[in-house]
């Protein structure tokens, strides 16, 4: 099923309600880093051009269905007008009287920025009411924020519903175009890298990877679960034991129809994050001692894997790389996606961190920035705000 485009929406003289993700850290009331504003600009900038009137929303982190002055969108305003090279007109209001003047009041081109969307209880709920007051400031919809299109929120799907023209912005259709690569139509061989802390959180999209991937490589914390399924002493690593027949189902399921999964065979240990490290076979843990990384031997073999695969997905660290003592494995993989001449693609809050500190995200086809939404996109679900900008839909 195709996306609808906002390129091939009419926007001249309409109004456009635009859904992004300002979702940028805050802190004492200064963005803390502006990734997402930038991102979020083109959208903006190019509407404007065309003549629409922008009315621009989002949320910001979790307000609970009422204003929160720490919260305020306020801030991300002059910004997005420096980014966007065009006068953003922050307005103090959702839904309200001062919005529908806003509104009233714009011009083709202008571009206004609604509060914060979870000031409004109805946002989370799906309210229809709210939807409805939502739908009523514009003409058409677009959505840009693929992060919360897993969500099934006013703002990115309730609303949607109400408007007959409606469409994905460019970071949205980015995303789905890449992450739909990856889990409908891979070149193979297709090696899923799937690492993080914990394998709760990830469950649906370990099944579905084990079910499509040609080589599953598993790393990290949640590596520790499937070495311990194996039988492996695994000392005072992170585990979840109660899911080791989760984990076996998951081993089976990949290795029953002919895939492969690699475990690492050697670890970095220590008996603390802050405690020197010592490299030894996965055989090798100590009673007091927690695994923290994937050792050389490990990481040159994924480079191998990596080296001639034809699509990788990556999502999560191959250990605790906020320490520098502990980082060698992932900075190692991010290093091997860069290098490989696959369809790349990383995904994950932390991943993505980890590909922009090792300075390679720009040697990557897609980073994705859309966290959850895109491990629940690969798990095969139906995502609320996606569904609804189907042709068709
Ligand atoms: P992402 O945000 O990319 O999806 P996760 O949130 O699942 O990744 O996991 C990231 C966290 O996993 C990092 O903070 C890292 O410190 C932690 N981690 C990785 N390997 C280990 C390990 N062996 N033991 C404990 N924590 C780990
Ligand atoms: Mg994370």
């Amino acid at each position: 099923m195709a996306l609808r485009l906002m390129d091939t929406l009419k926007v001249e003289g309409r109004r456009v309600l635009l859904r992004l993700d300002l979702n940028v850290p805050l802190k004492d009331g200064k963005v803390g880093d502006e990734t997402r504003i930038r991102e979020a600009a083109p959208t903006v900038r190019a509407l404007a051009e065309r003549g629409a009137v922008v009315i621009a929303c989002s949320h910001l982190g979790r307000a609970k269905g009422k204003p929160d002055p720490a919260l305020s969108l306020a801030p991300v305003a002059p910004i997005l007008a420096r980014l966007a090279g065009r006068p953003v007109r922050f307005v103090p209001d959702t839904v309200g009287e001062v919005a529908k003047q806003a509104v009233a009041a714009a011009k083709p081109g202008d571009v206004l920025l609604l509060e914060n969307l979870r000031f409004e209880a109805g946002e989370e709920k799906n309210d229809p009411a709210f939807c409805a007051q939502l739908a009523a400031l514009a003409d058409v919809y677009v959505n840009d924020a693929f992060g919360t299109a897993h969500r099934a929120h006013a703002s990115t799907a309730g609303v949607a519903k109400l408007f007959k023209e409606r469409a994905a912005g460019p970071l949205m259709a980015r995303e789905i175009a890449a992450l739909s690569k990856v889990r409908d139509n891979p070149d193979r061989p297709f090696v899923a890298v799937v690492g993080g802390a914990k394998i709760s959180g990830k469950l649906e999209t370990l099944t579905s990877l084990a079910k499509r991937a040609d080589t599953v490589v598993l790393v990290g914390g949640m590596a520790n679960t499937f070495l311990l399924a194996q039988g492996v002493a695994v000392g005072k690593s992170l585990v979840e034991a109660e899911l080791v027949p989760m984990a076996k189902d998951i081993l089976a399921a990949a290795t029953g129809r002919g895939a492969s999964v690699v475990l690492p065979t050697d670890v970095v240990v220590a008996t603390g994050t802050d405690a020197p490290g010592r490299t030894v076979s996965v055989s090798g843990v100590g009673p007091d001692e927690m695994i923290l990384d994937i050792g050389p031997e490990t990481r040159q073999r994924i480079a191998g894997i990596l080296a001639t695969a034809r699509t990788v997905f990556w999502n999560g660290p191959a250990g605790v790389f906020e320490k520098p003592a502990f980082a060698a494995g992932t900075l190692a993989i991010a290093q091997a996606m860069a290098a490989s001449p696959a369809f790349t693609v990383v995904g994950g809050g932390e991943s993505v961190a980890a590909v922009q500190q090792a300075g390679v995200a720009g040697k990557l086809s897609h980073v994705s920035t859309g966290g959850g939404a895109s491990l629940e996109f690969l798990a095969g679900d139906m995502l609320p705000g996606v569904a609804i900008l189907e042709e068709g839909a």
